[in-house]
């Protein structure tokens, strides 16, 4: 089990920045991912949009869905040998860096 921990206010800012192609479901984010053209994907060109479930309600919605059901677990997995705890705010190469070292173990 692998846990990325950040910060409440991280999460929701990278929700906030998030962008999705509506044609291709490719990935963006207006911070770490910029496309190429604003508002356009670069992979096909589709046009870029924001996730139901990345709207300001829904992402305080499923930040408290988190605390109240998910959070707790962590406590439960923590002392498994298999739990491996990643700082999720470390730049995207270091926290993939991490991840695949976790899982050679
Ligand atoms: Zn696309």
């Amino acid at each position: 089990m692998i846990l990325l921990k950040i910060s409440e206010a991280d999460a929701a800012k990278r929700a906030a920045e998030r962008r999705v192609c509506g044609d291709c479901g490719a990935i963006f984010n207006r911070v770490t991912k910029v496309p190429f053209l604003e508002g356009l994907c670069d992979t096909c060109g589709g046009k870029l949009k924001v996730r139901d479930d990345d709207k300001p309600d829904a992402v305080r919605k499923r930040l408290m869905v988190y605390r109240d059901q998910t959070e707790q677990l962590i406590s439960y997995y923590r002392g498994n040998t298999d739990f491996f705890e990643i700082n999720g705010a470390q730049p995207l190469e270091t926290v993939t860096a991490q991840i695949l070292a976790a899982v050679k173990k």
